[in-house]
């Protein structure tokens, strides 16, 4: 029962057990949500990450994700393919005149494939952040510059599109739920710059050069695919002094991370020991 509104059906059951203590009204487009607040001890209703080890995730232009595990997970591609309607839309709200039924209704339509838009891509999100934290109990990433990856024009679409600041948001909510890590490399890691096999640092590499071999070993890199293997290392190297092992200093148990270096990055450990 809402106040001032009286009795609503609700579309699906309440997942929580607990005391409710508000709940909060919301419209997107045409549709009405409720989002209930609820006093719970239940924050371990996700069974633990699955021990695949430790991942490392490079969100990319071209794929919405590239693992280190080799896979590419492609993005929905949401406005690329709704553009032209929306667009379309758009033009022919502008026509309508203003006030007019007609107005109305073609702003209804554009707000309805707005969220529609939006729906798919949070979609793929959950999708990836659910899929990795089932499966990774350590996951590295890279932490993202967002604000200055914006202002590269070529870039801004993308990252829009896919929302780096809510992927890393689920990541981390849904890992620590599944009592998995996240790693979040620092800005300054070079973590495409790398080589994977070497530790060789390259000093430079234009965003437009997609393979690359090393000049010290040779091995040939897939850049997307180097970058996430450079950030499992990363995540695999910083858990590993986290938790008082190899590399652990006189500091005792303070958290450490250390400063990545060609060795450490390029330091091979074995997997399965973590988690
Ligand atoms: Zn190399």
């Amino acid at each position: 029962r809402i106040p001032h509104l009286g009795w609503v059906r609700m579309r699906e059951a309440l997942r929580f057990s607990g005391k409710i203590l508000s709940a909060t009204i919301s419209r997107v487009a045409d549709r009405w949500f409720a989002s209930i607040t609820v006093d719970t001890q239940d924050l371990t209703h996700l069974p633990k990450a699955e021990n695949q080890g430790a991942v490392g995730v490079d969100l990319g232009v071209s794929a919405l994700a590239t693992l280190s595990t080799g896979e590419v997970i492609t993005g929905p591609k949401a406005h690329a393919a709704l553009l032209k309607r929306l667009r379309r839309l758009s033009r022919s709200l502008s026509r309508k005149q203003k006030g007019s039924a007609n107005s109305k209704k073609a702003r209804a339509r554009l707000a309805r494939l707005h969220a529609r838009i939006a729906n798919i891509r949070q979609d793929a999100l959950h999708q990836l952040t659910t899929g990795l934290t089932r499966r990774f109990p350590v996951i590295g990433i890279e932490d993202l510059n967002v604000a200055g990856m914006m202002k590269n024009r070529r870039l801004a679409r993308s990252i829009a599109d896919m929302g780096f600041f809510e992927f890393r948001r689920q990541l981390d909510y849904k890992s620590e739920m599944r009592g998995g890590e996240v790693v979040v490399a620092d800005r300054w890691f070079a973590s495409s710059k790398t080589c994977s096999c070497c530790g060789q640092v390259r000093e430079s590499l234009p965003l437009a050069v997609r393979t690359w071999t090393c000049p010290d070993c040779q091995t040939r890199h897939d850049r997307d695919g180097n970058a996430a293997i450079n950030l499992k290392h990363y995540a695999v190297s910083s858990t590993v002094s986290a938790c008082g092992g190899e590399g652990a200093g006189p500091g005792g148990n303070a958290r450490v991370k250390p400063a990545p270096s060609k060795q450490e990055v390029s330091k091979k450990l074995p997997m399965g020991s973590f988690g």
